[in-house]
């Protein structure tokens, strides 16, 4: 059995170079650091610190370590942003509390629904800088789609978010932000008993960003969702996509063991070059042996390879029976994804004789291989479709 353990440390092979490329990603990570998570009045964010941080912050002013377990229960299990609802706490410690923090959420510039029950917001930090979240219904569950980054330092040719620069990364709070921000919107808290018939249920990682180029704040931010005594969400109902940051697989696996997804998109370093540039870099070869190593992948966890259908491009048979043999030796699912065309976008979606067709060989092998219906199309809120109007904004036409 391939059983994941939460404290195996499964490192990659240790040849000094993926040592030194994580060290390398995780100190240019800092250079897109957030600003500081405070109010223009000084007082400071409790939400996005990690428990020990805010024991810290307690102990600074005077209290002790119970103090930061009763605040962790009212802000991530019952949902309080006033500490005056915090009826557990003493009305002197309570305004104590209200004159030094704050426990905030991000700005709705936005909040669209569209017609199939998909809702969109597009959420304003403290900077003014923006950021799309989408929420994706499913029967009496569904997932939230959370962004990690304000654009995006890789360029994939087909992707929206692509066109923009990154402008920075997001802190844990405002990625943690995103998921409470979309309780409050569906009324959800405090956070359900048990997982089942929970709403938000779900977290996908596939927003705005690369999350494992914003690796520590999406990692401390992921790890508040999972805390037990708070929203309490299991990692099995986690999955973090990446476009292939091989040096951070590993890590990511070992430290959070959510689910993994990987943008795939090619099955030829060639094609994978131009589609997913970052290939260059980590070609399919180092990427597929990334899975292979990825800790908790198992036929009960499998990895899902995204695949995104474009027409003429990357979505012949000859292609499909390539992905075959590529996966093969690791437990996958492949979801294919018609692509969404944005406006002025370089590729045509795939026509449906071809997805069924590549779809068929992948069936045939063994492998699921769901053909994503797009949701929120009349809201811009599918897949690759996000992209802020904050770039643009501060450009001159
Ligand atoms: N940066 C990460 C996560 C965000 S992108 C990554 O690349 O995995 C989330 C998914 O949307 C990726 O699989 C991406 O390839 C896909 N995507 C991007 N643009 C798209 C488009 N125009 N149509 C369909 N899927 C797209
Ligand atoms: Fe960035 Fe992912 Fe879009 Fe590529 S697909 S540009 S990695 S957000």
């Amino acid at each position: 059995m391939n059983a994941f353990q939460p404290h195996a440390r499964v490192m990659p092979p240790d040849d000094g170079l993926s040592e030194a490329e994580r060290g390398r990603i995780l100190a240019k990570a800092a250079a897109f650091a957030p600003p500081p998570m405070q109010d223009a009045d000084g007082r400071r964010e409790l939400v996005g610190l990690s428990r020990e941080e805010l024991a810290q912050e307690m102990a600074l002013i005077g209290e002790k370590p119970f103090r930061a377990k009763q605040l962790w229960h009212w802000i991530y299990h019952q949902g309080a942003r006033d500490f005056s609802a915090m009826s557990t706490i003493a009305r002197p410690m309570q305004q104590k509390l209200a004159e030094r923090f704050v426990v905030g959420r991000p700005g709705v510039a936005t909040e669209q629904t569209s017609t199939d029950g998909t809702r969109k917001w597009l959420f304003e930090w403290r900077d003014g800088q923006k950021v799309e979240t989408v929420y994706i219904p499913d029967h009496d569950r569904g997932a939230l789609c959370i962004s990690t980054q304000v654009g995006c330092t890789l360029s994939c040719s087909f992707c929206h978010t692509g066109t923009q620069k990154l402008v920075r990364n997001l802190g844990a709070a405002e990625i943690v932000g995103q998921f409470m921000a979309a309780r409050d919107s569906y009324g959800e808290w405090p956070t359900p008993k048990g997982e089942e018939g929970r709403r938000l249920s779900n977290i996908v990682v596939m927003g705005m960003g690369e999350p494992l180029y914003n690796y520590a704040a999406t990692a401390k931010a992921l790890a508040i969702v999972m805390d037990h005594e708070g929203i309490a969400l299991s990692r099995r109902r986690i999955t973090l996509s990446t476009s292939g940051v091989v040096p951070m697989m590993d890590q990511c696996g070992a430290e959070l063991g959510v689910n993994l997804a990987v943008s795939l998109h090619a099955v030829r370093d060639e094609l994978r070059d131009e589609l997913v540039p970052l290939n260059r870099k980590y070609p399919i070869r180092e990427l597929m042996d990334a899975c292979r190593r990825y800790p908790g992948a198992s036929n009960a966890r499998r990895i899902t390879f995204e695949y995104v259908m474009l027409r003429g491009v990357n979505d012949s048979i000859a292609e499909a029976h390539e992905l075959v043999r590529l996966l093969h030796g690791i437990p996958a699912k492949v979801n294919l994804i018609p692509f969404n065309p944005w406006p002025g976008s370089p590729y045509k979606t795939s026509t449906l004789e071809a997805q069924h067709a590549f779809a068929e060989v992948l069936n045939a092998a063994g492998y699921s291989s769901p053909i994503r219906r797009p949701r929120g199309r009349d809201i811009l809120a599918a897949c690759g479709q996000l992209k802020t109007e904050s770039e643009r904004a501060r450009r001159p036409a």
